[in-house]
């Protein structure tokens, strides 16, 4: 222990109080008999040690004050210093009287308001959603343990079918049964408890134990199987659905931010299944970055940090570029760069994607204006989100600002994937059609990889599709050549162009061209370019250069 450490220990042990109130009890009562003020008010001062007692050790505390008082403002003494006179006797025996009162009264009503205090404090660390503490004393307890250099996991739970539990169980029936569970989990390590983060999160603090956090997760995957299918009420078989994360508390020593990361890792992997990861960095720091996009990506339009490239698409049949798909980059300065696979992604969840959408249409206009282009036909293909396509006003604002640039609606292709699939699909289809009958083409985006392609072509009035990546990366493949091969026929029988998509080199580029692909987007041409060097790009293309 320091110095310092043992000298803070002995102002704060008992005999230091103790000395400090017998000490001030003296020199009150010198003060009190020179001043010639025995029978004064200055008396009164006595009260000041008696509620320093009664502070520190309740009636205990504030009777031996008072006795001491007493003892030594005894008869003996002089009334005065200078006075040969000795006090009454009675006038000695009713003060100590009123002493002794004064004592009792302070000691309980001191003892009283800490219990009163001890309970609000107790009642701020507890959780308003269940009988456990709240994540303000879990705070607490690990600062406590990291003081003490102890090891720790956390272990975060979060129950993601609470609201669908909610329509059958009431909220009494519910908490009872999360108490019984998590008093089951606690079992299982020596020393462990509950806290609760929210009404369908909580946290077990796993203290002293020496497993690795991978031989933690084996226990609870156990443990939780049987949480998940808990029947703790005779007539309720609950079937819990449980989002884990674990964490050592080697990782950080700051309570908050490891409460925050186990959080975070908790929510991994796919929203509505059981599951449970241990903290991984990679993963954390990524999600970190999704905020920090959420967060700035807002003043990025404002100021200037996003830009347009073109990635030229190329007409197998005319030999020549009759299009190009215009992409969004975002430069944050200091030459840092953010995909747009992560900020569309933001953009789209945040709902911002609307603000970027308009903010790309107008400055892809103001682009185009500035082209000086051999070929005038070259079209745009823009990717919109649904959230556009079922809002009228995004239509109208538009119409508007195509006419306003003296722009034709055959000048923009709309592309959609299945991504923006809404509840709303008849609305979707309604203004598709809209903008079909006003001139733009549709273009489906990223063919065949997700669920309701076949869906989409079969329902939605699209002109265009576009075969993704995927399916050209393995169009060596026997069988997925003959599957691409069916698909360009069935397309071409709805009256519908192929465009293939991450075309990267001469092989494939040849074989699309023998199953009757019709247009090409890819590396092996171009990779998208800035708006100057796309125009040069279509101004001295050679198809024959290529093939
Ligand atoms: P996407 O719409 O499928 O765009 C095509 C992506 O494939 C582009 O990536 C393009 O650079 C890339 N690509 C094209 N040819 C090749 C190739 O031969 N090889 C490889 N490896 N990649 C190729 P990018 O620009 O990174 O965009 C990624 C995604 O971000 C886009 O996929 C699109 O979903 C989204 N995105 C980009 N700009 C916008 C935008 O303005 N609005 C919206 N809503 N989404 C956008
Ligand atoms: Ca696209
Ligand atoms: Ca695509």
């Amino acid at each position: 222990m320091t110095k310092k450490t043992e000298t803070k220990g002995f102002y704060s042990s008992h005999s230091f109080k103790l000395v400090l109130v017998m000490v001030s009890c003296f020199l009150l009562n010198y003060f009190t008999f020179f001043i010639n003020s025995n029978s004064n008010p200055w008396q009164l001062l006595y009260l000041i040690p008696m509620l320093i007692g009664a502070f520190l050790y309740n009636e205990k505390g504030s009777i031996i004050v008072a006795l001491v008082i007493i003892f030594i403002n005894s008869p003996i003494l002089l009334q005065t210093p200078f006075k040969s006179s000795y006090q009454l006797s009675s006038f000695w025996l009713l003060r100590s009287f009123i002493y002794l009162l004064i004592a009792i009264i302070l000691g309980f009503l001191s003892k009283s308001i800490k219990k009163l205090h001890t309970k609000l404090i107790e009642d701020k660390l507890k959780s308003n959603f269940s009988g456990f503490y709240n994540t303000t004393k879990l705070v607490r307890d690990l600062e406590e343990l990291n003081e003490k250099k102890q090891s720790y996991d956390l272990v975060f739970f979060h129950i993601i079918n609470l609201d669908e539990l909610r329509k059958y169980l009431d909220s009494y029936v519910f908490s009872k049964l999360i108490n019984n569970e998590f008093s089951r989990l606690e079992k299982e390590f020596d020393a462990c408890r509950t806290y609760s983060y929210s009404s369908d999160q909580y946290i077990l603090l796993i203290k002293d134990n020496n497993l690795d956090e991978k031989v933690i997760c084996n226990l609870l995957i156990h443990k939780i199987h049987q949480f998940v299918k808990s029947n703790a009420f005779d007539k309720y078989p609950v079937k819990f659905q449980i989002k884990c994360g674990i964490i050592n508390s080697y990782v950080d020593n700051n309570p908050k931010s490891l409460i925050e990361k186990v959080r975070v890792t908790s929510e991994r992997g796919s929203l509505d299944e059981s599951s449970i990861y241990v903290f991984d960095k990679t993963y954390y720091e990524k999600r970190q970055l999704y905020y920090e996009v959420s967060l700035t990506l807002n003043d990025a339009i404002h100021n200037d940090e996003l830009y347009i490239v073109y990635q030229p698409i190329i007409d197998i049949k005319s030999k020549s570029i009759c299009s190009c798909e215009a992409l969004l980059r975002w430069n944050r300065g200091n030459g840092k760069k953010i995909a747009p696979n992560i900020f569309i992604t933001v953009a789209e969840q945040t709902g911002l994607i609307v603000k970027v959408t308009k903010w790309l249409i107008r400055n892809t206009i103001k682009n185009q204006h500035n082209w000086k282009l051999k070929d005038a036909s070259i079209t745009q293909s823009i990717n919109v989100s649904a959230k556009e396509l079922i809002d009228d006003s995004f239509q109208n604002w538009f119409n508007n600002i195509l006419n306003s640039n003296g722009m034709s609606h055959k000048d923009i292709n709309i592309e959609i994937t299945e991504r923006v699939l809404s509840s709303n699909d008849e609305r979707l289809k309604e203004n598709l059609l809209l903008l079909q009958d006003l001139g733009c083409t549709i273009e489906i985006d990223d063919f065949g990889i997700g669920y309701n392609s076949l869906k989409l072509i079969s329902t939605l009035p699209i002109n265009v599709v576009k075969l993704d990546k995927f399916f050209i990366d393995r169009i060596t493949e026997n069988q997925t050549r003959i599957l691409i091969k069916h698909l360009i026929e069935a397309i071409h029988e709805l009256k519908g162009v192929v465009i293939a998509e991450g075309v990267e080199n001469k092989q494939q580029l040849e074989i699309l061209v023998q199953l009757g692909c019709d247009k090409i987007q890819g590396f092996y041409f171009s990779k998208p370019l800035d708006s100057e060097k796309f125009c040069s790009f279509c101004n001295n293309f050679n198809f024959s250069n290529y093939i």
